[in-house]
């Protein structure tokens, strides 16, 4: 058994803690749906030490393990109670699973596109992991040299125009670029914060599912950033 599965002992002994008690008004919303189950049973607050004991792990000793994905795929395949919901850019060198110290099959709830924004589709998915999963942690993650930040700066600073749907996808971004332009400091690292900043708020603030979640201390909201040369995850938001 490698290190990774090592400290996957610790994991699970964490995922058999006892059931967090969910608001009433999110129980409502989740009996909504016939999917619902009973969660991980960790906390906000033993989610996010969970994410950021595997991002340290990452950094120090970089591996993944797929040692019991077999064993893991059997014991998901009838339902997941995922611990953590990431909103993270596409970008292929910013895989949730493996940053946060090679989590496995069940383990994250994830959304991804460029630039780690919030469409309708994304706020469902996430209201989807509150509510019926009753995923503890919202992690909202952009990262250091990320390219539809960059192209949201290019669009304010150059009026560059992108074709097809590249464009539409990047507007979400353009305001937070607007916000950090003439801040001190990297045009486009101010702009992944600003960015990362504004979804976090507009999660609390774009309907009662989640904003009732948070209320009521079941689901915490985070924003973080990933810096791809050192691996950290800087939890900032
Ligand atoms: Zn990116």
């Amino acid at each position: 058994m490698c290190r990774t599965c090592d400290s996957r002992l610790d994991r699970r002994t964490l995922l058999g803690a006892a059931g967090l008690a969910m608001a009433a008004g999110l129980s409502a919303a989740g009996k909504a749906f016939a999917a619902e189950g009973p969660g991980s049973g960790l906390t906000p607050d033993q989610a996010l030490d969970k994410l950021k004991q595997g991002n340290r792990r990452y950094v120090a000793d970089a591996q993944s393990c797929v040692m019991d994905m077999a064993r893991r795929r059997n014991e998901t395949a009838g339902g997941q109670a995922p611990w953590a919901t990431l909103v993270s850019c596409a970008d292929s060198r910013v895989p949730p699973e493996l940053i946060f110290g090679g989590l496995t099959l069940g383990e994250l709830f994830v959304v991804r596109n460029a630039g780690n924004t919030v469409d309708t589709t994304a706020m469902g998915t996430l209201e989807y992991g509150a509510a019926v999963l009753k995923s503890p942690l919202i992690v909202v993650l952009g990262h250091s040299g990320c390219g539809a930040v960059a192209a949201a700066c290019d669009v304010v600073a150059k009026n560059a125009t992108f074709p097809g749907a590249i464009g539409p996808m990047i507007e979400p971004i353009v305001p937070a670029a607007l916000a950090a332009r003439g801040r001190q400091g990297d045009f486009i690292d101010n702009t992944v914060r600003e960015n990362v900043r504004r979804t976090v708020a507009k999660l609390t603030s774009a309907g009662p599912i989640i904003a009732e979640a948070v209320k009521a201390g079941a689901v915490k909201i985070v924003g973080a950033r990933y810096d791809l040369a050192t691996g950290a995850v800087d939890v900032f938001a």
